[in-house]
């Protein structure tokens, strides 16, 4: 099972993000991300077996208990050439989102899972357009309002050749 911890988005502004990726998607080609796909991702597994899922819903519980809401803001958009992949951040930084990505981090290593390129610094991020034929040499920053960011989710991640399925496996609301 390929699994990821991400947060969802709230249907209203869901929907709205995702007009916004069609366009750009229609400015600068490629893939937009459609709205049911829409999603910040907060801590990426890779590949577990099936058998593993109970541990690591029980991590995701203890580690639910220091959630904090958040109201997050989108911020820029930016590329990341390499990949062919434009994305929103946030705005300004929100320090409680990577300190509970590492918590979340932490404690599912301590359960016994090892986290992918756990190394790699947090970057907050939707993506809202894969595989760009053209790079953007400028992007005016998304006029969407804030959310709230109330609850998380465990994810299972099905690739297939018309873009991703995922399937929530667990949800932890702020307590
Ligand atoms: P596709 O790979 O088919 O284009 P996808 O990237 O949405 O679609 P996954 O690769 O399963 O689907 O990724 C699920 C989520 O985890 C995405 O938000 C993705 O950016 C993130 N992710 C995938 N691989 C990694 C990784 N190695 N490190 C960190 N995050 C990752
Ligand atoms: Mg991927």
């Amino acid at each position: 099972m390929r699994l990821f911890f991400a947060l969802p988005l709230p249907p209203a502004l869901a929907t709205a993000l995702a007009a916004h990726a069609a366009s750009l998607a229609g400015e600068y080609g490629g893939r937009p991300v459609p709205a049911v796909n829409l999603h910040l991702t907060l801590l990426f597994l890779g590949d577990l077996a099936a058998t593993d899922l109970p541990a690591l819903l029980a991590a995701a519980s203890q580690a639910a208990q220091a959630w904090p809401r958040l109201d997050l803001q989108f911020g820029p958009l930016a590329v990341w050439p390499h990949q062919r992949l434009l994305w929103a951040g946030l705005q300004p930084a929100v320090p409680k989102l990577a300190e509970f990505s590492a918590m979340l981090r932490s404690t599912v290593e301590r359960a016994g899972f090892s986290v992918p390129e756990a190394g790699r610094p947090f970057v907050p991020h939707l993506t809202l357009v894969r595989k760009l034929t053209r790079l953007p040499e400028f992007l005016p920053p998304l006029q969407l309002p804030a959310w709230g960011a109330t609850r998380f989710e465990l994810l299972q991640s099905t690739r297939t050749a018309s873009g991703a399925i995922y399937r929530p496996l667990g949800a932890w609301p702020a307590p």
